[in-house]
């Protein structure tokens, strides 16, 4: 459930008409709910404790969404973060999310960035491989310290999503194989740096099917019970994030209650403290991009291209996934049409919808792509010398910019050319 709909004949973001922000603030511009990332937050703790996680740690895949008001949302919902850089990191902390709840995750942790980390208290490292480790623990002898760390699992499943957000099968570059692994936990385990106190997995994002995270859970079952018959304490096992939001129409995400039900159901008995990385399912649906329509231009072939203000460069994901969002008018007039919807920079990938029923739209008029809260503004570029997007957060009848349009000319401003050229 969203908190996007239309009042009176114009698309709301809760109490706010999109087309005030518009006004205000112009486009394209990304436009957050307070109300839907709360109620995600919750709605998905909620899965989990009904399915008999008690007291499950969250943190939310900062990568998702990295907006500092958007991360403060979460922080009063009493989620963690996990992280997969310093700039994350720092974000998380600048959001009031305690060190002790942050989650250092990704593989190419930099000795700097560990050295922060170990610095701030973080609660945890996920670890990617042994040689990470080594350097971790290295690192935290030098600092006076013992690093709580969990070792990233690969457990080798295919998650049935698209290739590039898949990252749990063998050929990824995430984590340590499944066979390995006991090896290499004892190996860290020695070293005087570490705490080594559990696995963690995550095969991959935008999952519409559970049984491959089921699969993916079962096997770390079997792996906690080697490493404990093998002598060692196992306190804390990160589940990764991964849960699918729907898109378009047909998709079937499993709602939080069904995977809290699963993870209940596989995890029984393991006896430690479960840890979540939820990103795409917290605030997917809790945000879209609105956009204005600059011209209806009729195509070489039969369907008419509408071309808006925004481009792959704001909204990455249908240029790198082949992603569908879909395109509503603010102000729809009721009649349809169909047409290819394209941004303005000059590339064929700059193409949001082909051959897409929507809403008919005017030049001039106010659009959305939906469900562009995750892996949407943090994505964008200014390829074409285009801006950056600003960001929008609605609460209730009020909404402030949380991030400012950054111009092309202040970034030309940060260009220099070096005096033997002048
Ligand atoms: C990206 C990522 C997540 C979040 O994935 P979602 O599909 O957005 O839930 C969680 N954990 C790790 C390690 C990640 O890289």
């Amino acid at each position: 459930m969203d908190h996007f709909q239309i009042i009176d004949g114009v698309l709301h973001a809760e109490n706010v008409p999109l087309t005030r922000i518009a006004a205000d603030v112009g486009t394209p511009v990304y436009v957050y709910s307070t109300a839907t990332l709360s109620r995600h937050a919750q709605v998905f703790r909620e899965g989990l404790i009904n399915g008999g996680i008690e007291n499950p740690h969250i943190a939310f895949a900062v990568k998702a969404n990295p907006n500092l008001a958007v991360l403060k949302v979460l922080a009063r919902e009493g989620y963690g973060a996990d992280v997969v850089s310093a700039g994350e990191m720092n974000r998380a902390l600048a959001a009031g999310i305690p060190p002790k709840d942050i989650v250092f995750s990704g593989v190419g942790k930099t000795a700097d960035e560990i050295i922060a980390a170990l610095k701030h208290g973080i609660g945890q490292f996920n670890i990617e491989s042994e040689e990470e480790g080594r350097e971790l623990s290295a690192l935290a002898e030098i600092i006076g310290k013992r690093a709580d760390a969990v070792l990233r699992i690969n457990p080798d499943v295919d998650a049935q999503t698209n290739a590039k957000i898949s990252t749990g099968k063998a050929d990824n570059k995430f984590g340590v194989g499944l066979h390995k692994a006991p090896a290499i936990y004892a190996r860290l385990s020695a070293l005087p740096g570490l705490n080594m106190r559990g696995v963690a997995l995550h095969i991959g994002s935008q999952l519409l099917n559970l049984d491959p995270l089921e699969t993916a859970f079962t096997k770390i079952g079997k792996l906690i019970t080697e490493l404990r018959d093998s002598g060692y304490t196992i306190t804390h096992v990160d589940l990764g994030g991964g849960l699918g939001v729907k898109y378009k129409a047909e998709d079937n995400p499993p709602y939080p209650d069904v995977y809290g039900e699963m993870v209940g159901r596989v995890t029984k008995g393991w006896n430690v403290q479960l840890m979540f990385e939820p990103g795409r399912v917290i605030c997917g649906n809790a945000g879209v991009l609105l956009t204005t329509v600059i011209r209806v231009k009729p195509g070489a072939g039969n369907l008419p291209f509408t071309i808006v203000d925004a481009a792959m460069n704001d909204l990455a994901r249908p240029a790198l996934y082949d992603a569908w969002h879909d395109f509503e008018a603010v102000e729809p007039n009721g009649e349809r049409f169909t047409c290819n919807i394209v941004g303005p920079v000059c590339e064929t990938g700059d193409t949001f919808a082909m051959a897409r029923e929507v809403d008919k739209v005017a030049q001039g008029d106010l659009a959305i792509f939906r469900t562009a809260g995750a892996y949407g503004a943090t994505m964008a570029s200014t390829y074409n010398s285009r801006g950056l997007v600003p960001e929008v957060l609605v609460h209730e009848d009020k909404f402030a910019i949380v991030a400012e349009r950054i111009e092309p000319a202040t970034i030309l401003a940060a260009e220099h050319v070096p005096d033997w050229l002048d």
